[in-house]
């Protein structure tokens, strides 16, 4: 884990928070530590660690939150991505509070095998599951395969969201964190950069989820992704990469490496395109290289993947950053969807979850914009203290300040 900026004096100072509010948001409701023991084929018997966090559940329950599957997973991560999902909720204005899960172990088991760490880990959480306390979705080494299990487990469909459709999965949330993305990307081109997308370059750090969704609609809006890397390797093409020929070439050789011509995730760093997306894992935009990107703008696909200090360096190169909790929430907006249509029982389209996602992102980014402007602040301090702000509120509305 590593130092990331969440609030600060200043948005404690603007919004006017409390001594007994802050007091509430520098702790967590609830943290489980649990350890799965299972057999795995191709690895005998282990004992995983894995972690579910409730940092805020003021706007809850439901705590909302994705299960992260890594090797590097740590108990600190987690909490600090559950602090994140507090503060993309009310943001968005969902009845969510902040939660996150994590099970330490590699996201390249065979499936079967992810599969059964998945269902050991919901059944030993089962009652937070079926109580409705915790609705975990996919992030990091999971995907609908794993949320399938989950619902494998508990039989009902609210438990879990990023589902499959065939299991009351809501079309267009596999695509929707990707999709919000490439929505306020082309935002920021108009209003920050003054250029259609048309005329802009992009370098996309991550080729899963959100990387890959994400490349799909900047190029089908016009962008050209000239960069890509992944876990193994990347790719470099100033002409403009063929996204659908990349996802094949993914899918046949589990990466992005051997792609066209070879680029390192080093370099994507240090490349001169207009519009740089990490979306992929935590911490790389560090006091080591934010001094040499060259890009215009830097959109967080991922959850924190700038550091304190790299953003530190970015403000006073003036490089405007769409933070985390803005650029990545088209995923949890989609889950509120699914959510309530798993109570409902009720059915929609893959066009009403984008223009859902469409409305809810290009709301919040006008928000952030015009608070960022009247209180000359960053757009990362911009958005946290509006959700700050909705959660403070929130807090009293529930007698708890
Ligand atoms: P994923 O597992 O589908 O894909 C992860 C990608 O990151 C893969 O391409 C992998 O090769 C790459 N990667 C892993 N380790 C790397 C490394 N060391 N260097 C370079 N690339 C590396 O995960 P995802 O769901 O796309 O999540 C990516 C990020 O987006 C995470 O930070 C996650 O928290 C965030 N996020 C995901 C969602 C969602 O709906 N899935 C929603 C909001 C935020």
């Amino acid at each position: 884990m590593c130092d990331k900026v969440l609030l600060d004096d200043e948005i404690i100072r603007l919004v006017g928070i409390s001594e007994r509010a802050l007091a509430i948001l520098k702790e967590n409701d609830r943290i489980i530590d649990l350890r799965l023991h299972a057999y795995l084929p191709s690895k005998g018997p282990v004992s995983v660690p894995a972690y579910v966090v409730y940092h805020n559940a003021a706007r809850g329950p439901p705590c909302k939150g994705g299960i992260r599957m890594s090797s590097d997973v740590t108990l600190d991560e987690t909490i600090q991505l559950a602090e994140i999902m507090t503060y993309k909720s009310a943001l968005m204005d969902l009845p969510f509070g902040g939660g996150k899960a994590s099970i330490v172990a590699d996201s390249r088991l065979p499936p079967q095998e992810k599969g059964i760490l998945v269902r050991e880990f919901a059944h030993k959480i089962r009652n937070e599951l079926t109580s409705g306390a915790f609705v975990p979705a996919p992030d990091l080494g999971t995907g609908p395969r794993e949320m399938a299990t989950i619902f494998g487990e508990t039989h009902m469909r609210e438990c879990v969201t990023g589902k499959p459709i065939g299991i009351g999965g809501l079309p267009g949330r596999r695509e929707a964190t990707g999709y919000g993305v490439a929505v306020v990307v082309e935002q920021a081109a108009r209003e920050l950069l003054n250029s259609e997308l048309s005329r802009l370059t992009v370098g996309v750090q991550g080729f899963g989820n959100v990387g890959s969704w994400t490349c799909t609609f900047l190029s089908s809006f016009g962008a050209k992704i000239t960069a890509v890397t992944d876990v193994t390797g990347g790719t470099i093409d100033r002409d403009g990469l063929d996204v659908e020929k990349l996802k094949d070439h993914v899918v046949k050789h589990g990466g992005v490496e051997g792609y066209g011509k070879h680029l390192s995730n080093e370099e994507l760093f240090k490349l001169d395109v207009d519009i740089l997306i990490p979306a992929a894992i935590g911490c790389v935009i560090t006091g080591e290289n934010a001094g040499e990107i060259k890009s215009r703008l830097i959109v967080e696909g991922a959850n924190a993947p700038t550091t304190k200090e790299g953003d530190e360096i970015l403000a006073r190169k003036k490089v405007p950053i769409l933070p985390d909790i803005l650029a990545n929430a088209g995923g949890v907006i989609a889950s509120y969807d699914e959510w309530m249509i798993a109570k409902s029982g009720s059915r929609t389209k893959q066009e009403e979850t984008y223009s859902t996602i469409n409305k809810a992102l290009v709301t919040a980014f006008k928000e952030a914009v015009d608070y960022s402007s009247a209180n000359e602040v960053s757009l990362r301090k911009a958005a946290l203290a509006l959700a700050a702000s909705r959660l403070v509120s929130t807090m009293e509305d529930r007698g708890w300040i």
